[in-house]
């Protein structure tokens, strides 16, 4: 199953503000509204580097063609991720709930509605994927490494990695990846995530993702 779990967080909206404020030897001890004014400020004028402070780590599991678009994003980013060149434990894959019909606008990849036989379909994506494990299984039962093994498996397969990144970086990510325009799947994650920083930094995680900076 798809999961987005926090593991750990360092920093608070104070963090940035503090980070900011010894520019001038000055030091904010209990956020105030002009604190808040001020990460507005640096969110608005792209005034990056204090929200680079701020850390948070999750343990994620996606499908393959999921994490492919998330490991885009590389800035600001530090990962470690299961390998089925050592393990091979029972593969799961991603079965999508609702079969999307392909859209006429090609940027958009698909739209809300259902192909004609949506049940056809689901069925064809469940055999190909049974199969596809019944021969990776085959596989390592006749003793062929796992690392070439795996090689046949689909897609859609679950993997699991632990991902730490700054507050800005995630911002970034949570913006170009919960547009219309994104893969409803990536959307999903990047919507995990955002309940966390939104909890953790409520002020900072507002203004960077809601605010339009001066160079956008
Ligand atoms: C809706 C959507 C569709 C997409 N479609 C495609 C596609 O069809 N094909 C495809 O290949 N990719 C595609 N991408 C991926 C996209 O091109 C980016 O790789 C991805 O969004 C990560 O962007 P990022 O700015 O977070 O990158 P990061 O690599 O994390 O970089 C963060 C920022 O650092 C700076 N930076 C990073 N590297 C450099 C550099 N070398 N020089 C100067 N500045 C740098 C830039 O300001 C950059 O925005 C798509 C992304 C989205 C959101």
């Amino acid at each position: 199953m798809a999961s987005v779990e926090i593991l750990d967080f360092m920093g608070d909206d104070l963090m940035v503000v503090n980070a900011a404020r010894v520019s001038f030897e000055k030091e904010s001890y209990e956020l105030t509204l002009g604190d808040e004014k001020l990460i507005n400020y640096l969110a608005k004028h792209n005034h990056v580097t204090p929200f680079f402070h701020p850390q948070v780590q999750f343990r994620i599991r996606m499908p393959l063609f999921v994490a492919r678009e998330w490991y885009r994003h590389q800035i600001g980013f530090s990962r470690n991720e299961v390998s089925r060149r050592y393990v091979d434990s029972k593969p799961e894959c991603w079965v999508p709930e609702k079969i999307r019909a392909r859209d006429s606008n090609k940027k958009q990849g698909s739209k809300e509605e259902e192909v004609e036989e949506p049940q056809v379909c689901k069925s064809l994506i469940e055999k190909t994927i049974a199969q596809s494990i019944k021969s990776y299984e085959a596989l390592l039962a006749m003793d062929v490494a796992p690392e070439l093994a795996r090689t046949i498996l689909p897609q859609s397969m679950y993997t699991e990695f632990i991902e730490t990144g700054s507050l800005a970086a995630y911002a970034r990510l949570y913006k170009l990846r919960t547009t219309p325009d994104a893969q409803r799947e990536i959307q999903w994650f990047a919507n995990e995530i955002g309940k966390y920083l939104e909890e953790k930094f409520p002020i900072s995680w507002k203004a960077l993702t809601t605010t339009t900076s001066s160079s956008e």
